[in-house]
């Protein structure tokens, strides 16, 4: 069946959660620099930028008072609080790139994720787990960019986090840092062959046979 015209492929919303420090941030640009064209949703955050962080590049760093505007003008399809900040994710932009069948990737937390689950209940849903408990404090201390107080908070939600991994479609454990992300890969690549990316090839299926 030729399929020349691919611009009628829809958008994947890939969700991926993990406790902090598991390293979803690494295979998250790994995926990134595979595949250029990946959209991204940039949350709003009002956290401090942290290390090489740019304002729109990893968040759109705001304050309080901005992303409570934003917030009760309707404007986040998901908010949450983690570890004393807000962070929310902005509908228009999302809805625009998986209109124009760009894959999009969620980078949020697990009560961001459920939240999602009710406006894209057809999207792949990741859990990255760490390997152990005392390899996800080796990780958090070792990256260097937490203080004491914020690794504690960060451990202590990481804790509720690993008590809903029931939640998710998949679950991979970030063990082996190129096996984690052939198995990430290889969702990604498999949420791209869902029928429901396809209305048209659903409609050439419908004409199947009849032009001989
Ligand atoms: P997250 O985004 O989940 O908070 P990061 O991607 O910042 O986590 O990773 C936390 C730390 O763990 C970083 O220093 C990173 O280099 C390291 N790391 C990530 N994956 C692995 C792995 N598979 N093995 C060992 N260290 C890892
Ligand atoms: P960090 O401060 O380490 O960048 O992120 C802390 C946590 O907030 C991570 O689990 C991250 O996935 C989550 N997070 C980032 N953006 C959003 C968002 O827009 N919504 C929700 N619910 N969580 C987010």
């Amino acid at each position: 069946m030729a399929n020349k015209d691919q611009t009628h492929r829809l958008g994947q919303v890939l969700v991926v959660c993990a406790p902090s420090g598991t390293g979803k941030s690494t295979l998250i640009s790994m995926l990134r620099e595979d595949f250029p064209t990946f959209g991204f949703s940039v949350s709003y955050t009002t956290r401090k930028p942290r290390g090489e962080e740019q304002d729109g590049r990893e968040y759109n760093f705001v304050s309080r008072e901005t992303f409570i505007a934003m917030r009760s003008r309707g404007e986040f399809c998901e908010w949450a609080e983690v570890h004393g900040n807000f962070y929310g994710t902005a509908t228009a932009p999302v809805e625009k790139m998986l209109g124009e069948g760009k894959d999009v990737l969620f980078d949020i937390d697990v009560q961001g994720a459920k939240q999602l689950k009710k406006v894209f209940y057809k999207g792949n849903f990741i859990f990255l787990l760490p390997p152990s408990r005392e390899e996800l404090v080796r990780r958090l201390t070792g990256r260097g960019t937490d203080s004491e107080e914020a690794i504690a908070k960060r451990l202590a939600n990481a804790d509720g986090e690993m008590a809903q991994a029931d939640f998710f479609d998949y679950w991979i454990i970030n063990d082996d840092l190129d096996t984690a992300y052939e198995e990430f890969k290889a969702v990604f690549l498999a949420g791209r062959c869902k029928p429901e990316l396809r209305p048209d090839v659903e409609e050439q299926l419908k004409n199947w046979g009849e032009d001989g």
